[in-house]
């Protein structure tokens, strides 16, 4: 196992005691009773040995995928990973396809992407499809191992099976993640759903962006905000009568959203 490239500790985050860079194999330590597991999918071997010899460092136990084919079936096995790292750049079913499949199985499974470009239109892409964030690369072990940790976080404070929300027209099912307009399900991508139910929970009130992205991502970052609006489009589009001219959804100028 080259580890060669991982030689940065550089992690803030530590919470699981660390493995020596040299012995990987001690993952299997007592450690392991405790050690969450990461499905790393990345088809360049060098890559994908750099995540794996970081994340082993950091006390994860780690499987890995060279193609979205077998990370889907990896996925399948037990244990489930509790954490997906997924490169968006892949032969045959690519990251974004394997990020829907996924969450088509398990909406509470933490999936953070990868990617090459710093192009915009991958993030949103990415994080509609239910990932909880990206990174771009190229990242140190530092940084990648911090990202982990948030995300993680941020899925293990999801809230569990909530209670069916109705407002007005609208029904929100947060067990299948779907909702509903007069009994219809309007298709909300994951990402659609949670800025849905982000705005339902609190109803009247006004919402900054920044509010929102807190809620939806865990921390506003910049590109949130843009994307956000990119969302709350494609959300009117899907539960408005005239998305035009929202009633569900409204802007309030300078200051956010708001529903109701
Ligand atoms: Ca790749």
């Amino acid at each position: 196992m080259n580890e060669s490239t991982a030689r940065d500790p550089g992690s803030s985050e530590r919470d699981v005691p660390a493995v020596p860079p040299s012995r990987p194999e001690l993952a299997k330590h007592p450690v392991e009773a405790h050690a969450l597991l990461a499905l790393v999918v990345e088809d360049e071997p060098v890559a994908r040995r750099f995540i794996q010899a970081s994340l082993v460092k950091d006390g994860f136990k780690v499987i890995e995928a060279e193609s979205g084919e077998e990370a889907l079936k990896l996925f399948d096995q037990s244990p489930t990973p509790n954490i997906v790292i997924l490169d968006i750049g892949l032969p045959g079913l690519d990251g974004f396809q394997v990020c829907k499949r996924i969450r088509e199985k398990r909406a509470d499974i933490a999936i953070l992407m990868l990617t090459a470009r710093a192009d915009p239109e991958d993030k949103i892409a990415g994080l509609d499809l239910g990932a909880d964030d990206y990174l771009v690369k190229p990242f140190n072990p530092g940084e990648l191992v911090a990202r982990i940790r948030a995300v993680l976080r941020r899925a293990a404070l999801r809230p569990a099976l909530e209670e069916p929300l109705v407002f007005g027209d609208l029904t929100l099912d947060f067990q299948t993640q779907n909702a509903f307009k007069n009994g219809v399900d309007v298709n909300l991508s994951p990402r659609e759903f949670s800025i849905l139910a982000a705005l339902l929970r609190h109803p009247g009130q006004i919402m900054s962006r920044d509010q929102l992205a807190k809620e939806v991502w865990g921390e506003p970052r910049n590109g949130n905000a843009r994307a956000l609006d990119v969302f709350v489009c494609k959300l009117r589009d899907k539960i408005e009568d005239d998305p035009s001219c929202p009633r569900l959804i409204k802007t309030v100028r300078g200051a956010g959203y708001t529903c109701g």
